[in-house]
């Protein structure tokens, strides 16, 4: 296991010799102790990857695309060993982890070859002695500061855009996760990516090691995912060098229901939304909006669901729920019950802490929550943990104004069986994501991003690669 920042090539401990400890959310067991990085440790890797930037940009696309698929191999080769890695600091279950590693994976394997169609454009000139050139071309160092709820995937949704484009990179993982981040940057080495394209700062002081990101005109691009309240700091922080940002940010997804829904899919979809990774992603379904006609049913047979989820250690066979990864995660969604419940809600399954035998006092029972109003503190706010509220609602036009009543934007999703009212929904929800009779629409190959607070750029698909190009406009006369 690697447990020193990845420079140039290199796994070195932190200039300060500094180190912390890593927990397991479930046992708080020391996984391991990590370079505790500084400014000056992230300014070297800032220098490798500028010193690494001009090789790597010249390198044929095809020749880009080889490490990269490689390490893809590497990966799903190596799934047990980086999906028990990627269990023991955030907590998910291992099922969980295994696909996120082959989600991981699929951004290198579609950047690699996404690469290789990064076109220029000819435009027509109204002056017949001139022709008009766009070329594009990659940015220079990116930088990419990333959250613990998926510890490898959300570096490789970073990394296989950039290192696709040609720009080389920084990344800072979360303080609660680094060790899946390290291992893909030992994986790195072994798929023959050349030193310095990709570098990893550990730390826990967060500002001051992306502070440096920010503070000349060598990094041009900042990737974030996080939360909004950090994302606003950082997008602050890129104006002084007018440094490109992309922010995924919060969410607060509305999940509805219409009478028409086919509502055993519905219950499957929302028990896929809500509960994987302990309702801490920033898509998971955070609101259920329930038509009348199939309120009652569906609260019914979520609740038969959710009742029957497995919690557990994530390292344990047949677990479905892990731990919050945080004692403040616990707070927040035992406030979030606590609120609804003094305001009129009732609780069908859950409520309560559950007990494991060697746990943390981490573990949330899988709750849903009937009789919810969109002025209760769960409908207000990302709950971030395994509380699914639910709130009846009679017209499509209530759904929708509920639905776009927050100042988020990331998903948002609907079942129904009603093809007019699909198109309609679908255009007027203020989301960048809607899922129609579908929980889990993320992928590589499409863009992933909100509007509003919920952030700036996308991720996947040909858009994601556009955030680490420049355009180039050559206007050359020849006669
Ligand atoms: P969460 O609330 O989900 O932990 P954060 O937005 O706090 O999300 O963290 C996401 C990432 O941002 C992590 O890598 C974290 O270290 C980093 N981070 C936290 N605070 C700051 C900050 N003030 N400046 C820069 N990065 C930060």
């Amino acid at each position: 296991m690697q447990t020193s920042c990845f420079i140039d090539g290199t796994f070195v401990p932190a200039r300060s010799g500094l180190t912390f400890a890593v927990h397991n959310p479930a046992t708080d067991a020391v996984i391991a102790r990590v370079a505790d990085g500084d400014a000056s440790d992230a300014r070297a890797a800032i220098d490798a990857a500028s010193r690494a930037f001009s090789g790597w940009k010249n390198m044929a696309a095809i020749e880009r695309a080889k490490p990269l698929r490689r390490l893809a191999e590497l990966m799903l080769r190596d799934v047990e060993r980086l999906a028990d890695l990627c269990s023991q600091e955030c907590g998910k279950p291992l099922a969980e982890a295994r696909v996120e590693v082959a989600y991981a994976a699929s951004f290198l394997d579609w950047y690699a070859e996404e690469g290789k169609r990064v076109y220029g454009e000819t435009i027509p000139a109204s002056d017949p002695g001139k022709r008009l050139l766009v070329l594009r071309q990659p940015s220079g160092v990116a930088a990419a500061i990333t959250p613990w709820n998926f510890p490898i995937a959300m570096v490789t949704r970073k990394m296989g855009p950039a290192l696709a484009a040609g720009c080389t990179q920084v990344v800072k993982p979360a303080e609660q996760t680094p060790l899946s981040a390290l291992a893909i940057a030992e994986l790195s080495v072994e798929a023959g990516l050349p030193t310095g394209v990709f570098n990893v700062i550990t730390g826990l002081d967060a500002p001051a090691i992306t502070d440096t990101f920010f503070d000349g005109l060598t990094v041009r691009h900042v990737s974030f995912t996080g939360s909004t309240e950090v994302g606003r700091i950082l997008l602050a922080k890129s104006a002084a060098n007018v440094v490109r940002v992309s922010l995924e940010l919060g969410g607060h997804a509305p999940f509805i229901v219409f009478n028409d829904a086919d509502l055993e899919k519905a219950v499957v979809g929302a028990m896929a939304s809500k509960f994987r990774n302990a309702g801490q992603t920033c898509v998971c379904a955070n609101r259920f909006l329930v038509q009348r006609g199939v309120h009652d049913e569906f609260v019914k047979r979520l609740t038969a669901a959710v009742a029957a989820l497995k919690v557990g250690d994530g390292r344990a066979p047949g677990t479905q729920v892990g731990p919050l990864v945080d004692d403040a995660g616990v707070r927040k969604a035992e406030a979030h019950v606590a609120d609804a419940l003094a305001h009129g809600a009732q609780v069908t399954t859950g409520g309560t802490r559950v007990t494991v035998p060697g746990g943390t006092h981490r573990f949330i029972a899988p709750t849903v929550l009937s009789g919810v109003t969109p002025a209760m503190l769960c409908f207000r706010e990302e709950t971030f943990g395994p509380i699914a509220p639910v709130c009846a609602f009679d017209a499509e036009s209530d759904a929708l104004a509920i639905a776009n009543g927050t100042p988020y934007g990331l998903a948002a999703y609907l079942f129904t069986a009603d093809g007019a009212r699909i198109m309609r929904m679908a255009e007027a929800l203020q989301y960048g994501i809607v899922g129609v009779n579908d929980a889990l629409p993320a992928t590589a190959q499409a863009p992933f991003g909100g509007v509003k607070h919920s952030g700036l750029g996308r991720e996947g698909g040909h858009h994601g690669i556009e955030e680490y190009l420049d355009l180039k406009y050559v206007s050359w006369r020849i006669s």
